[in-house]
């Protein structure tokens, strides 16, 4: 028997779409839906070809490179991270991570799988990697025998809603005079918060597909440095196969690839990659980001309630992680939500499960979906007995949109556009 896709607590089918505000997977554009939604094409005919190319080409435009490597993987970001890692680094290479999430864990975990030697910084979850300590654990290392092969870095951490200043890393590498690589996972922040690969001289970025990319779950995505290839090469890696750079580079040179692809996903990336670069523009995406950020910490705010980000300025554009009050568990909330409004949000993960749900504010997203997901977490607040004054979010949001200040009062150079 088929099971309907929505299905509310009273098992009545709801009208309307579904929302799904988590952190990802994310909300397909129709436009991408029926991109994708076409037979199956030879994956070695001049069509795929141009198809790869077109790709390729797009991706190094939302990576902010100019000569650096698209790789592309069926796959997600967690394949995308094992092949970053077993090309980049050998057993036994030291590694510095900071870990200050699931995501960041991850990293330092992944990386003891393989055998390579892990530094791990401990943060507190809702803080980020400081700029300062890593300047001076690298002028203490540059002097050792065997220094850091690698610092890996996850910009925008999805379980807290924690975003990294890369640009700040990349000067504290540069002014230790560390010659380590830096791989970055962008799971949750490539084509939705502001980065660039080589400006920032990212030597390897991770990602995968379903978030700010707007497609299903399937791709996992590279962008690899010139730099990190001759590393490589040089270097040697890990024992690999699936994951091997080189077999996809010669490939790709032709159009093709050395496993099956992906075939439809790269129809739908093509389509994303027209919307997001060619006509929303980059600049413009980072920045409708920005907007719904506010507006969702402005809910936030009037709710009373903290976020799981310790500073302002670490506030994560596309994900806000919300700590609940204490006797209210979080799994009640996402559940209540899903439940009734048939409203997904991201649950709290890791240590934060209980404690905190998510709201993912990424990927296809305008004004009025921000406020519809807050309109059903104020309902699920006051259904859940949470003492919150019930419009207070709603107002506060719809004020951070129209640039009203508290009093009602229009700052006219403040206002920023709509998104339409
Ligand atoms: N890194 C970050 C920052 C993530 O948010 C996620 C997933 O949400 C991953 C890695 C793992 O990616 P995937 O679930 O696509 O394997």
């Amino acid at each position: 028997m088929t099971q309907p896709d929505a299905v509310t607590m009273s098992g009545v089918m709801p009208s309307g779409r579904p929302f799904v505000q988590t952190p990802g997977p994310t909300n397909i554009p129709d436009r991408i839906l029926r991109a994708m939604d076409r037979p199956v094409i030879d994956h070695r005919s001049p069509e795929f070809a141009q198809l790869t190319e077109d790709v390729r080409a797009g991706l190094r435009r939302v990576f902010g490179t100019r000569d650096g490597a698209p790789m592309l993987y069926p796959g997600s970001g967690t394949g995308a991270t094992e092949a970053a890692l077993v090309n980049a680094l050998a057993p036994g290479d030291r590694v510095l991570v900071y870990t200050y999430g699931v995501f960041s864990s991850g990293l330092a975990l992944i990386s003891r799988r393989f055998g390579y030697d892990v530094d791990e910084v401990a943060m507190r979850w809702g803080q980020s990697i400081p700029a300062d300590d890593v300047e001076q654990r690298l002028r203490a290392d540059v002097s050792q025998a065997k220094p850091y092969r690698a610092v890996m870095v996850v910009h925008n951490e999805t379980s807290t809603g924690v975003t990294c200043d890369i640009a700040a890393i990349r000067t504290a590498m540069d002014a230790a005079g560390h010659h380590a690589l830096l791989i970055v996972d962008t799971v949750s922040s490539l084509a939705s918060i502001d980065f660039r690969m080589d400006e920032w001289r990212v030597d390897v970025v991770i990602c995968g597909s379903q978030k700010g990319l707007m497609l299903p779950p399937g791709l996992g995505l590279l962008g690899v440095s010139q730099h990190a290839l001759e590393v490589q090469r040089q270097h040697g890696g890990s024992p690999r196969h699936f994951w091997d750079w080189e077999p996809i580079l010669r490939e790709n040179r032709g159009g093709l690839f050395p496993y099956t692809p992906a075939t439809l996903l790269l129809f739908g990336l093509r389509e994303a990659i027209r919307m997001l670069v060619d006509e929303e523009g980059l600049e413009a995406v980072y920045a409708r980001h920005a907007r719904m950020a506010e507006a969702v910490r402005a809910a936030v705010a009037a709710w009373g309630l903290q976020t799981v980000c310790e500073r302002p300025e670490d506030a994560s554009n596309t994900i806000t992680a919300v700590r609940v009050p204490e006797g209210l568990d979080s799994n009640d909330v996402t559940r209540f939500a899903s439940e009734n409004y048939g409203l997904s949000l991201g649950g709290g993960i890791g240590e934060l499960n209980g404690k905190a749900f998510r709201i993912g504010h990424l990927g296809s997203l305008n004004e009025l979906e921000v406020l519809g997901t807050l309109g059903g977490v104020e309902m699920t607040f006051i259904e859940l007995g949470l003492e919150i004054e019930l419009g207070s979010g709603l107002l506060a949001a719809q004020r951070s949109f129209l640039g009203l200040s508290e009093d009602g009062t229009v700052a006219a150079e403040e206002r920023v556009p709509a998104t339409v």
